[in-house]
């Protein structure tokens, strides 16, 4: 009974995850070509999680899989949220439209003038509280782990990392429990490396015309 019950859960997330991978695409928030990412490296796959987010209503309904695995878990008590937290910019909405659907409040965090994460604002964090990170995409973690470092820093507990895309090349960990609505390891090279660089397929910048 249980195995079928654990196929049955595989079966809807797999089903969830289609429908989210169609809602990225047909928003234009799943790209494939050949792409230089912000690390510097290039990818045959770029997602840019604000053409997704600029539709509301799409972005709640896509979201709503991910909120109600949150929900049952906060149900369950397997997972602890008092507040949730997105780094500026891509975790701000997403933050938002978590805590929204879960009736959590919502803040987020931003670089200051040296470029360190901060939480401005007038936000604050409790000792103890626990805090869900919410980011749009998750390639390396590095600033999870720097807003995660900030809100620690004030007395915070972080209770998860929660993203609209988890696209974590092997080898990227991160020591918090993810919760994720699309999951896709995207291949990414050294340019020095770079496959779709022999085959000599133009190189775009994304957000940029430019072709390199
Ligand atoms: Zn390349």
């Amino acid at each position: 009974m249980e195995r079928f019950l654990a196929s049955q859960d595989q079966v809807k997330m797999e089903k969830n995850m289609a429908e989210i991978e169609k809602m990225l695409k047909e928003s234009g928030a799943l790209l494939e070509g050949h792409f230089l990412l912000s690390s510097g490296r290039h990818s045959s796959r770029y997602f840019q999680c604000a053409k997704f987010l600029q539709y509301p209503d799409r972005a709640a309904a896509g979201l709503k899989p991910l909120t109600d695995r949150l929900r049952g878990d906060l149900q369950k008590g397997t997972l602890a949220v008092d507040a949730i937290a997105g780094p500026a910019l891509g975790g701000i909405i997403v933050a938002y439209e978590l805590g929204r659907q879960l009736g959590l409040p919502a803040v987020f965090t931003e670089r200051d003038e040296s470029g360190g994460m901060t939480l401005r604002r007038g936000f604050e964090v409790w000792a103890g509280e626990n805090i869900l990170i919410a980011e749009d995409v998750i390639t390396t973690a590095k600033s999870s782990a720097e807003t995660a470092r900030a809100l620690e820093a004030l007395g915070g507990r972080i209770a998860a990392l929660a993203c609209i895309v988890d696209r974590r090349s092997p080898g990227v960990t991160v020591p918090w429990r993810i919760y994720s609505a699309y999951t896709a390891p995207a291949p990414d090279w050294d340019p020095a490396d770079c496959e779709l660089c022999r085959q000599g397929r133009p190189l775009v910048k994304p957000g940029s015309r430019k072709i390199f």
